[in-house]
């Protein structure tokens, strides 16, 4: 694949394009080449379905630095965090407590897309896939969602 000052070449044929953004993959954090963590084949830091780096005791990893077992979709999102970090502390305490540490967390994605004006709703489980038609609704629920979200810290 390459880019050119006017069009996306790709193996399977080109388009044109009046504006390129590209994203590169993610891969794990510079400094995790320092460390013996195991690593997925993306740099990444592996982790099992309870949040667990295998082989390590009590290390756990959450968010954008793991690689976790499940669907090729699931989203590297600040909300699959969140469920990541509740299971991953759910099971440092019960660890802690010698108990079993078995607590998983939910796969979904759950975005709006915010156009400033407008918003488009996209939700993705297990079992449901679901695109909404932007609506201005949207973007306020957004805001309403991020003013609720910090509050707590705030
Ligand atoms: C443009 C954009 C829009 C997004 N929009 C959404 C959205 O609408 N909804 C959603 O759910 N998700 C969204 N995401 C994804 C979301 O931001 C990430 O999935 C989420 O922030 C991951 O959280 P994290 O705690 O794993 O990592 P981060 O939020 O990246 O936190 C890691 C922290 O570690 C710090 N750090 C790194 N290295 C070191 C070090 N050596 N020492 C100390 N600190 C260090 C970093 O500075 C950073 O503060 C968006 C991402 C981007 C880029």
């Amino acid at each position: 694949m390459r880019f050119d000052a006017d069009r996306v070449v790709t193996e399977g044929g080109e388009f044109p394009a009046d504006l390129i953004l590209f994203m590169p993959g993610m891969t794990g954090n510079a400094w995790f080449d320092a460390t013996d963590l195991p690593r997925s084949p993306g740099g990444l830091v592996q982790a099992d379905a309870q949040c667990r780096v295998p082989g390590r005791e009590r290390v756990y990893v959450v968010g954008d630095s793991g690689s976790f077992p499940g669907p090729d979709w699931m989203p590297k999102q600040a909300h699959m965090a969140d469920l990541q970090a509740a299971a991953a502390a759910a099971n440092l305490l019960a660890d802690l407590q010698g108990k079993a540490s078995n607590e998983t967390f939910k796969v979904e994605l759950v975005c709006i897309v915010d156009a400033i004006d407008r918003g488009t709703l996209v939700f993705r489980n297990l079992r449901r896939n679901l695109l909404l038609p932007s609506a201005r609704v949207f973007h306020w629920a957004k805001r309403a969602f991020e003013w609720k979200y910090l509050r707590r810290y705030r």
